[in-house]
């Protein structure tokens, strides 16, 4: 009765099955089966690596082997399948392991729990001749017991789909390459079905190396993004991979490329287009091509400078010019505490226009080209901070001196005179001139001031225009005790007679106190700590500091009420953001020169005046 339930010849089909459409409906078929033996397989190789099952399937009238993908492990580990259960295979796939196929299960789900195996399955037998034309095929194991498959299953890498990686094997009947002429995969066509592939590919980019630790240990990483006629993908190898295949992999060279794994992309941190991503591992084949026809070609599409306004902020083109400044290098300490540093360049084209441009991390390091060199650039992104300004990202390339028609045209118009031209400049970069007026036109979001540096080009402070709501305010330190001569503001210190104002030289029966507002404040877009003084204090708290601190001494319970009292509110504000340097960090600290509370009258009007200015278009 038990019987009944398995689906009987399903292992016969699996294994001998060779028509693609019949194999895709086997595979969404969900057959019931048996599970005769569990063999942990130890780790193959990789940073990542895991334990991984495997199994011996029964229908009742054969058996055969198959893998259980890793995100299944704990059926395995919390004992809800063990031998003898009954399953059903809600979706699987097929990898082949030294030209055999192995059938892996990617989910599954239990039946029941049984106490013998059903039937009297056997081992299958090829079919005559397959060995020879086809690559799906068992190993002959009519005689073998599943141990004896299990060890030969065991020893071998394999590739198992992630967990998302849920689908049919679409080309079973490419999978048998390798040998000496490879050949290529487009890397526009490489998945986690795919095994035996090899790519050829330049790597356009590669990461600085970069490490982490935490508390299940630490480790290192880096990536390169490949490219080919057809796309490109990002690759990342961990720590013992970084050591064999940092130094090899060049930038702007060609490989070979085998043997890594494919995983579905991370996006969060992939900005490839690529819907998947590569694994570097131990056992990755990279040999450099060296034969020099037939490579991968950058393909450009270059923007002039000067057609750089008609481009959104965030988007990305590329450019070739003339190198015509190159900046120092500088640090700066990011969100994340981590010091990056960066250089800025300014190039020049043919349109008359220059622009300024950000390099990063080793790029900005090791920029060390002849001056006036021509360099491409394909993938930059696109800044709107004061006018245009572009900036590489971890996507893009930078070709010095590249062998192509662009760059010649402008070498050879720049040496023949163009080097006098006057450029004009993209990049303003003029907000050191701002008086510290709001300027509702001009209303910056904080995450565009963060991104754009705005007080660390040099050591002007730059203002802007912001509109912001109080997250929090810092409680402490909200005041402290002034002077009272008008216009002094000095600190004074409480002595035996009083107040004591050094710069006056004379003592107060009690002190003066104003305010130091330290506050985050947020947009749509993010947050920001703005620093304000006596002022800032006076508008956000509706009172004087005075006040505020008689209210603190007397009754904690008020003076808390009236902090959060201040949550939520929303001003106007024009920011001064300048460059400090803090143990030996630079950040950047934003003070509030104005802040003024919303007039929804004059807010009213000028969403009017946008209104009736757009539609006046
Ligand atoms: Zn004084």
């Amino acid at each position: 009765m038990v019987n009944a339930q398995l689906t009987a010849g399903i292992c016969e089909r699996l294994v001998n099955t060779t028509n693609q459409e019949e194999v895709d409906a086997l595979y969404s078929s969900e057959p019931t089966v048996q599970i005769l033996s569990i063999k942990k397989v130890g780790p193959t190789s990789g940073a990542n690596a895991v334990d991984r099952y495997r199994i011996i399937v029964s229908d009742g009238e054969h058996f055969t082997q198959a893998m259980m993908a890793t995100q299944l492990n704990h059926f395995v580990e919390e004992g809800l399948v063990g031998k003898n259960t009954i399953v059903i295979i809600e979706k699987f796939t097929s990898n082949f392991v030294q030209e055999k196929r192995l059938l892996i299960v990617l989910a599954l789900r239990v039946v029941a729990q049984t106490n013998e195996k059903i039937g009297n399955p056997q081992g299958l037998q090829p079919p005559p001749g397959s060995e020879a034309t086809t690559p799906a095929v068992t190993k002959p194991a009519s005689t073998a017991a599943p141990s004896s498959a299990a060890a030969a299953a065991s020893s071998s890498t394999l590739t198992i789909p992630s967990a998302t990686t849920i689908s049919t094997n679409r080309h079973p009947g490419q999978q048998n390459r390798g040998g000496k002429n490879p050949v290529i995969f487009p890397i526009e066509g490489l998945s986690p079905y795919q095994n035996n592939w090899t790519i050829k590919a330049r790597v356009t980019q590669k990461s600085d190396i970069r490490t982490w630790a935490n508390q299940r240990g630490e480790g290192k990483l880096f990536n390169v993004t490949l490219m080919d006629d057809s796309g490109e993908i990002r690759a990342t190898g961990f720590n013992t991979v970084v050591d064999e295949l940092y130094e090899k992999l060049q930038e702007g060279k060609v490989y070979f490329i085998s043997k890594a794994r494919v995983n579905l992309s991370k996006k969060k941190f992939n900005p490839t287009n690529n819907e998947y991503e590569l694994s570097l591992e131990r056992n990755t084949e990279i040999e450099e091509c060296r034969d020099l026809t037939n490579i991968p070609v950058v393909h450009y599409n270059f923007t002039d400078l000067k057609n750089l306004g008609d481009l959104a902020k965030d988007s990305t083109c590329d450019v070739v010019g003339i190198v015509t400044e190159i900046g120092p290098t500088s640090e700066l300490t990011s969100r994340f505490n981590k010091t990056i540093v960066k250089r800025e360049l300014t190039i020049v084209d043919r349109s008359g226009f220059s622009v300024r441009l950000t390099l990063w991390g080793k790029q900005a390091q090791e920029f060390n080209p002849s001056s006036k060199a021509v360099i491409a650039w394909k993938n930059v992104k696109v800044g709107d901070f004061g006018g245009r300004s572009l900036s590489m990202m971890s996507t893009s390339m930078m070709e010095i001196n590249p062998d192509i028609p662009e760059a010649h045209a402008l070498r050879g118009w720049y040496d023949a005179g163009g080097s006098s031209s006057e450029f004009k400049s993209q990049t303003t970069s003029n907000f050191s001139g701002g008086s510290g007026a709001f300027n509702r036109d001009d209303i910056r979001f904080f995450n565009d001031v963060r991104e754009a540096e705005l007080g660390m080009h040099g050591d002007k402070a730059e203002y802007f225009s912001a509109r912001g709501t109080i997250m929090h305010v810092r409680p402490e330190n909200l005041a402290y005790p002034a002077c009272q001569t008008q216009g002094c503001n000095k600190k004074v210190i409480e002595q035996h007679d009083g107040w004591r104002c050094e710069r006056c030289d004379r003592s107060w029966d009690k002190p003066s106190y104003r305010y130091i507002v330290s506050m985050a404040v947020a947009d749509h877009s993010g947050q920001a700590w703005l620093q304000g003084f006596n002022d800032a204090g006076q508008t956000v708290f509706n009172m004087t500091a005075d006040e505020l601190m008689e209210i603190k001494d007397r009754d904690d319970e008020k003076f808390n009420k009236i902090i959060e009292g201040t949550i939520g509110t929303q001003f106007n504000f024009t920011c001064r953001a300048k460059q400090e340097t803090f143990n030996d960090q630079a950040r950047v600290r934003y003070g509030i020169q104005k802040i003024l509370p919303l007039d929804y009258k004059e807010e009213g009007k000028h969403l009017m005046a946008l209104l009736s200015s757009d539609w006046a278009k």
